[in-house]
């Protein structure tokens, strides 16, 4: 239906389809090319000095490729949030890989310092000590960069940074996606800029980029004839794709500007609601792109319920949804193994994503607040 309102949809700047045009008039029709490299040039500039970006073709594989850098095999166990989207732990298992899910805090809603070292402690005196340990900026609120990344260094277990939500989000100052070993980015349809699909692996070491695309171009040694000496994979991104990406990065400061400013009409319309939180910074350290906006209903004090509103908004053709469900609940991996206090649990069964796109008009705007406008 033409006139429905989605969470969050592409939102062009305008100059995509010069880059696009560009590819096609010089023929690099491939998963390489000179939109691919301007765009990683982009991506590091955005993120700041030291940064080296390898584009690829989804945020999946961008965390398949970190696990493989970091040489989690058959047998290991990487540590994951639990509250999260099932694109951060199905790379574990393609690799053979066990994950151990931890709970979340509520001040973040991300991985949980306490349950996180617990779970270390725990699986070392079992005998397996985790590989590595994949941590998300969940909705695009950082999580607790400084707890967690102490607990990485005292235990000698490296951190992948699932930063797929919070391009252009930041802790006291710095980027999101450039504080662990491996940071990953995803530019997917739904994601705050689109490449229509599309992902990128961000590291401080310029070996750990130059290993990344040799392993994503198929694992070509140097030599005339086709030589390989190890298993490699097609995850490059295309020069195509590339180049809505570089037409992409020139509007993400925008992007930021107007998902914030959905945030603030959410905060403005709840503002007086008992028992409707909508979920904001524990503090000025936390800088959320804010790519989606969320509300956690209190039951005890209201009388109705996150499908009530899910089902008014849809009676209008507006989409919401409910917080992702924990992947520790979720049928596929009902035998892993989980540390937690069902924070993610609850968070899951009251609370709602709502329209966040940097798009929606203000005569849409209207359309969500006259719907929402019986449950304030
Ligand atoms: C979107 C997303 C991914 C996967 O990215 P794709 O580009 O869709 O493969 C991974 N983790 C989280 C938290 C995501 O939201």
């Amino acid at each position: 239906m033409s006139n429905r309102i989605y969470l969050s949809s592409p939102h062009m700047g305008g100059t995509e389809q010069k880059y696009v045009q560009e590819a096609f008039d010089t023929n690099w029709i491939a998963p390489l090319g000179p939109n691919v490299s301007g765009f990683e040039q982009a991506i590091e500039t955005y993120l700041g000095a030291g940064n080296h970006v390898a584009a690829l073709s989804s945020g999946t594989a961008a965390i398949h490729m970190a696990l493989i850098l970091l040489g989690v095999s058959e047998g290991d166990e990487v540590l994951c949030q639990t509250f999260t989207f099932s694109a951060s732990a199905n790379p574990i298992v393609y690799q053979g890989a066990t994950p151990v899910f931890i709970d979340s805090e509520s001040t973040t809603w991300n991985i949980c310092p306490t349950h996180l070292e617990t779970a270390i402690k725990d699986r070392i005196a079992q005998g397996t000590k985790p590989k590595a340990i994949i941590a998300v900026h969940l909705y695009g609120m950082p999580y607790q960069v400084e707890a967690i990344h102490k607990i990485s260094e005292t235990y000698g277990i490296p951190i992948i940074e699932d930063s797929a939500e919070a391009l252009g989000s930041t802790y006291k100052g710095t980027a999101c996606g450039t504080f662990g070993k491996i940071g990953i980015l995803s530019f997917n349809g739904n994601k705050i800029i689109t490449t229509s699909g599309g992902g990128a692996l961000v590291t401080n070491d310029a070996k750990v980029k130059e290993r990344a695309i040799y392993l994503a171009t198929q694992a070509r040694d140097e030599a005339p004839h086709y030589q390989h000496s190890t298993i490699g994979y097609n995850y490059r991104l295309s020069n195509i794709c590339a180049g809505i990406g570089r037409g992409q990065m020139e509007v993400l400061d925008d992007h930021i500007v107007l998902r914030r400013e959905m945030h603030a009409f959410y905060k403005n319309m709840f503002s007086k609601s008992a028992g409707i939180t909508v979920f904001e910074a524990p503090s000025t350290d936390y800088f959320s792109n804010h790519w989606l906006s969320c509300i956690t209903l209190d039951a005890e004090t209201v009388d109705f319920s996150t499908e009530d509103i899910r089902n008014a908004l849809a009676e209008d053709e507006i989409e919401s949804r409910p917080l992702w469900k924990p992947m520790h609940l979720q049928p596929v991996f009902k035998d892993a193994p989980y540390y937690g206090n069902k924070i993610a649990e609850n968070l899951f069964h009251n609370g709602l994503c709502l329209p966040s796109g940097s798009n929606l008009s203000a005569s849409e705007k209207q359309r969500i607040a006259s719907k929402l406008k019986r449950f304030v």
